[in-house]
């Protein structure tokens, strides 16, 4: 039988796709997000729970977690990729931004993970996935605070996964390069973001298929509970 897998920023980009390709297979769905509206909209049919949740607010995480594992019983899968990036030089940033990206990125992911591993490790099986990026293990300018949060999420992935790897709980990282989503619609420094698409038409203007993530992130999950592909890190193929 399939178990219960939750997707945190289910609503766009590599959540959407994440959201489809596990719905194809079968499996039954928590899909998280702020906006549920357009999580509906993806029209996915099948057991499915969508709800609103803020992942930074752990109460709220916690809560509707609770509820889908009282219709398909305990999550399998925590996939932890809400996450915003937004571009700027921290000497004109608004430190509000920087502390968005710190709260979403890695409290959100911090957050997720109390939620799910006191059963899992209860249990002894269980998997989560957290959505780092290149940038958690590479610098890029107009990044610091965005690299801050990324590095963050690499760290403490593997700080757990150490911690839980005792209790046949896996804990996986996947890092993405740049991929055509929203995520590069909130940022508010013009200069940044004409940088940023300039180092894009550098590649060729060729990114990443939020699909080609989806995929990835699947084939992770698929492999035997004894076998824990710590990081992945897939960017197409002309990034530098
Ligand atoms: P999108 O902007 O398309 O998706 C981001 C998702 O995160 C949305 O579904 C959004 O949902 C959700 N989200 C943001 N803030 C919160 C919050 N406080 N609480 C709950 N959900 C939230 O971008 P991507 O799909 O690209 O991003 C997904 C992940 O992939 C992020 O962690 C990002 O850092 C990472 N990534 C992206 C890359 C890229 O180039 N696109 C490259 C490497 C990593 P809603 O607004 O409805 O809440």
């Amino acid at each position: 039988m399939k178990k219960l897998i939750v997707i945190t920023g289910a609503s766009s980009g590599f959540g959407a796709e994440m959201a489809k390709i596990f719905n194809a297979d079968g499996f039954p769905l928590l899909l998280l997000g702020r906006r549920t509206e357009k999580i509906e909209a993806l029209g996915l049919s099948g057991e499915i729970i969508i709800r609103h949740a803020d992942v930074t607010d752990q109460d709220e995480l916690s809560k509707v977690i609770k509820e889908a594992e009282n219709v398909y019983g305990p999550v399998d899968l925590l996939i932890n990729n809400a996450g915003v990036m937004l571009l700027g030089n921290i000497w004109k940033q608004s430190s509000s931004e920087w502390q968005t990206m710190l709260d979403t990125n890695v409290m959100g992911v911090l957050n997720g993970m109390q939620a799910v591993l006191p059963g899992m490790k209860d249990r002894q099986h269980g998997t989560i996935i957290n959505m780092s990026s290149i940038a958690g293990f590479k610098a890029f300018s107009n990044h610091a605070a965005y690299v801050a949060s990324k590095f963050g999420v690499h760290g403490l992935s593997e700080t757990i996964r150490q911690e839980v790897s005792g209790e046949n709980v896996r804990i996986m990282l996947v890092a993405p390069g740049a991929a055509e989503t929203e995520l590069l619609t909130h940022v508010t420094d013009s200069s940044a973001l004409s940088e940023y698409e300039a180092w894009k038409k550098s590649m060729g203007g060729i990114t990443l298929d939020p699909k080609h993530v989806a995929e990835t992130v699947k084939f992770m999950y698929d492999m035997p509970q004894e076998v824990n592909i710590c990081e992945i890190d897939i960017a197409a193929t002309r990034q530098d």
